[in-house]
């Protein structure tokens, strides 16, 4: 039988069909369509079966890439989606949110000999959205109950997935969450655009289903400590995220005050998501009819532009102090908010903010230091960008875990992040374990899965030979 791979001499890289800009801004669906099968099939065939594979080692979780590309090629389509989802604890949200061009994708043989990338996250996603249609996912329905109870804080990613993998390992666990959803960031940070609610909220409803508790609407130093949970449970994962905005605090005439990037953003999803949000319909959380600009180069920044843009924004300018070849956001996201209508301003800091205005200074890029260079001011004239509306996306910082451990001892290391142990990510306070942003600091949802694996696999192993099950 003739190979079914190695065709990416042959075969062209074609990612799904993205909507044309003009039509995408008018809602907050997803930009792209789905593979259809014999794509999704021909795509994966571009994969040249590396006997080392780049894309694999650049891949947060080790996916086994190679393996299911060929399986999806061959047509072997759920024994693919089982072997993409033995690593990955969602890799239809990996599918739809990693920056491929940094990890994966981006280090593929085949786009480095300039055929363009084997399209991977769009197989992945293709895989798994398959599974879901055809009713492939396993229930989670764990073989034994055991006695030891687990508490986890924060419904992100990292506490979702922690979740998954402890109940089917017979742990009785208990999700806490200040939200009214379950989701963090993917439900209340990342626009639908990118990923759809509904993708979180299926996950939700099956860890509810396989019997995971959710307390919603608990807040962790407001209903409780580190040192009540960690009383009342075997075990506690920490997993709330890095939600301390950094802020500017720039001078300038009083009138109009900057926006946090996720007030903006959590404000736009609320809405999506059809609820009440005074913020919005007052105007200042909506960007409609306004001339917006966006401090920030990262992606909360390219969200922000893109969401106001499809609010019905008059204009919408990104203000970021480097360059495009040094921003810490996807190349592909730029890309995405340029085809969609947004003015990027590089080389470029606020320096003091008026009514209807917001004044500019040009910056430039020392490199004698190397690196990514150090930003310093440029001779250029101060000049004025005019601004009814102004979006701080400069990046977050941990909240104050040690303020909720209530005598629990819990360790921050300067950046404000809490302390763990690499290898288990246990906190200085045995059975107290940390995963996700609050460890990493703003990071990725593959990273925050990542340490769901790590974690769940440490309280596994502690308690495996502990007690007997109930
Ligand atoms: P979170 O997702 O932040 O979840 C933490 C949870 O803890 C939340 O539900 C929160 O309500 C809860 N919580 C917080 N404090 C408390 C408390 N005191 N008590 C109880 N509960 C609490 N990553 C990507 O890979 N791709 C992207 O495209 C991408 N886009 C992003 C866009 C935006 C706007 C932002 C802000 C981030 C983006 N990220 C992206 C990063 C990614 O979302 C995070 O790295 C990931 O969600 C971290 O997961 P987590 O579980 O650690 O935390
Ligand atoms: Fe690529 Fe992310 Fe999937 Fe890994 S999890 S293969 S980095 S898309
Ligand atoms: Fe296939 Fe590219 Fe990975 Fe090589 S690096 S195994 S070609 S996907």
């Amino acid at each position: 039988m003739a190979s079914r791979l190695l065709k990416f001499f042959k075969i062209a890289h074609e990612p799904p069909h993205v909507r044309d800009a003009g039509e995408r801004i008018c809602d907050f669906d997803e930009i792209s369509d789905e593979f259809i099968r014999e794509k999704a099939a021909e795509q994966a065939s571009r994969c040249s079966q590396c006997g080392i594979p780049f894309c694999q080692s650049h891949c947060p979780l080790g996916n086994h890439i190679p393996d299911w590309l060929q399986l999806a090629a061959e047509g072997r389509v759920r024994e693919a989606y089982e072997v993409s989802a033995a690593t990955n604890p969602m890799p239809e949200v990996c599918g739809r949110v990693c920056p491929q061009d940094r990890l994966c994708e981006g280090n593929c043989v085949v786009e480095k000999a300039g055929f363009g990338t084997v399209t991977i996250g769009a197989v992945e996603r293709w895989l798994t959205d398959t599974a879901v249609k055809e009713g492939w996912i396993a229930p989670i329905a764990p073989e034994i109950e055991r006695g030891e109870s687990v508490a986890i804080v924060g419904a992100g990613p990292a506490g979702m997935a922690a979740a998954e993998r402890l109940r089917r390992a017979g742990f009785q666990v208990t999700v806490l969450d200040r939200y009214d959803r379950a989701g963090g960031l993917m439900i209340y940070g990342i626009p639908n655009f990118k990923l759809d609610k509904s993708i979180p909220a299926r996950r939700h409803e099956a860890l509810r289903e396989g019997g995971v508790r959710f307390a919603l609407g608990w807040e962790l130093g407001r209903d409780g400590t580190i040192a009540d949970l960690r009383r009342s449970h075997d075990a506690v994962i920490l997993a709330f995220g890095a939600y301390a905005a950094r802020r500017l605090d720039l001078p300038g005439e009083a009138g109009m005050e900057p926006v946090a990037a996720l007030d903006f953003l959590t404000a736009s999803n609320r809405k999506g998501l059809g609820d009440a949000v005074p913020g919005f319909e007052a105007g200042e959380l909506n960007a409609h009819a306004k001339k917006v600009v966006v401090v920030g180069g990262g992606d909360t920044a390219m969200d922000c532009v893109r969401t106001a843009v499809r609010q019905g924004a008059a204009s919408v300018t990104c203000l970021y102090r480097r360059g495009r070849d040094t921003m810490p956001g996807s190349a592909r996201e730029v890309k995405h908010a340029e085809a969609e209508g947004v003015t990027f301003q590089w080389l470029s800091a606020p320096a003091r903010i008026g009514e209807g205005h917001i004044e500019v200074q040009p910056m430039k890029l020392d490199m004698s230091a190397g690196g990514r260079g150090t930003v310093l001011p440029d001779e250029g004239p101060v000049w004025r960008l005019e601004a009814d509306m102004v979006i701080e996306a400069l990046g977050f910082s941990p909240e104050d875990a040690a303020a909720m451990a209530g005598g629990a001892r819990i360790e921050l290391t300067r950046r404000g992040t809490v302390k763990a142990d690499p290898k288990t990510f246990e906190t200085g306070e045995p059975g107290v374990y940390a995963a996700g942003d609050l460890v990493r600091g703003p990071s990725l949802v593959v990273w925050a899965l990542k340490d769901a694996i790590t974690v769940s696999d440490a309280i596994v192993r502690r308690f495996a030979n502990a007690r007997e099950p109930a």
